[in-house]
């Protein structure tokens, strides 16, 4: 896997902000939309094209236009759905499908709640989006999962992730011949023992959308 750590002063101002304790909802929401923005311009600079012929009002240019078929962006419920619009602002044509996973809180192993993906994934290039790449089981099921639907490009998008879990896929994708890239605004040092990133920014669906008990 490719690991991508965007470097760029803005992304690490929002970042700053996101793990800001006392950030509040509305505000956490907007960075992190604003955050994917920047971070989807790093993650698609892979996106396929084809070349198109485009008459300006002076003369004739070469140009490019998305292929078919389009790139589909894959947010995992729930915290992933607070990354969509972000992508979507700059791939605006892409289709959307959808991964409901949540951790079992005892062995931290991933469980598939829902599943709304076209069937055929063939020549699809896929951008899975999950805030936290914490100890990369969910990421790692949906990769398997759109990969055995016939994707054959993907990139995943993450606010932050913990070397335990970049280390994880890996060795979980090692059978796998596509590429995988993983675009994030940081790397974290650790995972503590509860599984949450450290020093991280905490729950994430919780500071998006608030404690559900
Ligand atoms: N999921 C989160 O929301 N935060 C973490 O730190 C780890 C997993």
């Amino acid at each position: 896997m490719h690991v991508h750590v965007a470097d760029h002063p803005l992304i690490s101002h929002k970042l700053t902000l996101l793990r800001d304790e006392s950030t509040d909802s509305p505000t956490f929401r907007r960075l992190a939309d604003e955050l994917v923005t920047l971070l989807a311009y790093e993650a698609t600079r892979e996106v396929r094209v084809e070349a198109v012929d485009v008459k300006t009002p002076v003369a004739m240019a070469r140009g490019v236009r998305l292929s078919d078929p389009r790139p589909l962006v894959v947010p995992i419920l729930r915290a992933g759905l607070g990354m969509l619009e972000g992508m979507q602002r700059l791939l605006p044509t892409a289709e959307v499908g959808f991964l409901g996973m949540v951790r079992n809180e005892e062995t931290f192993d991933p469980v598939t709640y829902a599943e709304r993906l076209p069937d055929d994934l063939t020549g699809r290039q896929c951008y899975v989006l999950d805030p936290m790449l914490a100890t990369g089981g969910s990421l790692a099921a949906a990769i398997h999962f759109l990969v055995k639907r016939g994707a054959d490009h993907i990139t995943a998008v993450t606010l932050l992730a913990a070397p335990e879990g970049v280390e994880r896929i890996e060795a979980e994708l090692a059978d796998l011949d596509i590429p995988v890239t993983l675009v994030t605004a940081g790397l974290d040092e650790k995972l503590n023992e509860l599984g949450y990133i450290v020093p991280g920014l905490g729950d994430a669906g919780d500071r998006l959308y608030g404690v559900v008990g």
